[in-house]
């Protein structure tokens, strides 16, 4: 699509800098000689929660994890961007090679969402971002109204390893019937410890959400 008078002149004045290097030349929130050094994770099930697969991209480490926490914590909004495009080449790998068919027809796809003040504070939910341009390259619908948040939890990595569990407990409420007969395709940021995404994916099979597949960025 062609882009406005306004547009163009916007990208002139005001270039993406590389949240790694600063640099401003390929208008790039993470440019590609900082993209070469990041640890791709193989295309294959990393962890295994209730029997649910969960894929992650890339290991939480280096630059992947400088544009999550400026995604995160510095309001680089636009990083959802990058990180769904990092994303769905990472489940295009992923579905090759598990020869998984998730295409419109069959699959929805939602997020691990924050608490609403955590939105508001933030001004955005990180996870809904990268979930919508995910879902803009693959074809596939979303609908949050899956999952919601009702407790405003502490950060996890605030919280003790053995009170992980406790702090998202009752975390999220789940709205039953969505989705019926596809498959969710969860997404989320990382994972460290399970606890969040076990809480999310035991939840969900309690209201009969029985095929879920997860995605998430980094582990
Ligand atoms: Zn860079």
């Amino acid at each position: 699509m062609l882009k406005s008078f306004f547009e163009q002149f916007a990208d002139l004045i005001y270039k993406q800098k590389c949240v790694v290097c600063g640099c401003s030349k390929t208008n790039e929130i993470l440019c590609k000689n900082c993209l070469k050094t990041v640890q791709n994770l193989s295309p294959f099930a990393q962890k295994k929660i209730e029997g649910v697969n969960i894929f992650c991209a890339f290991k939480y480490d280096g630059n992947i994890k400088i544009l999550i926490r400026n995604f995160k914590f510095n309001r680089r909004k636009n990083a959802a961007i990058p990180c769904a495009r990092l994303l769905y080449d990472y489940f295009k790998k992923v579905c090759e090679q598990n020869n998984l068919n998730l295409n419109p027809q069959n699959a929805v796809i939602t997020c691990v969402p924050s608490h609403p003040l955590r939105v508001l504070k933030r001004g955005y939910c990180h996870t809904e971002l990268i979930s919508r341009e995910f879902a803009k390259l693959s074809g596939i619908d979303t609908d949050f109204k899956i999952i919601k948040k009702v407790k405003n939890t502490l950060p996890q990595y605030k919280v003790r390893a053995n009170q992980k569990a406790k702090n998202v407990r009752g975390a999220f409420k789940i709205c039953p019937n969505h989705a019926q007969g596809k498959t969710l395709i969860l997404i989320d940021d990382i994972v460290t410890t399970t606890a969040t995404l076990f809480e999310v994916i035991s939840n969900l099979q309690k209201n009969s959400y029985n095929d879920i597949i997860c995605f998430t960025l980094a582990c």
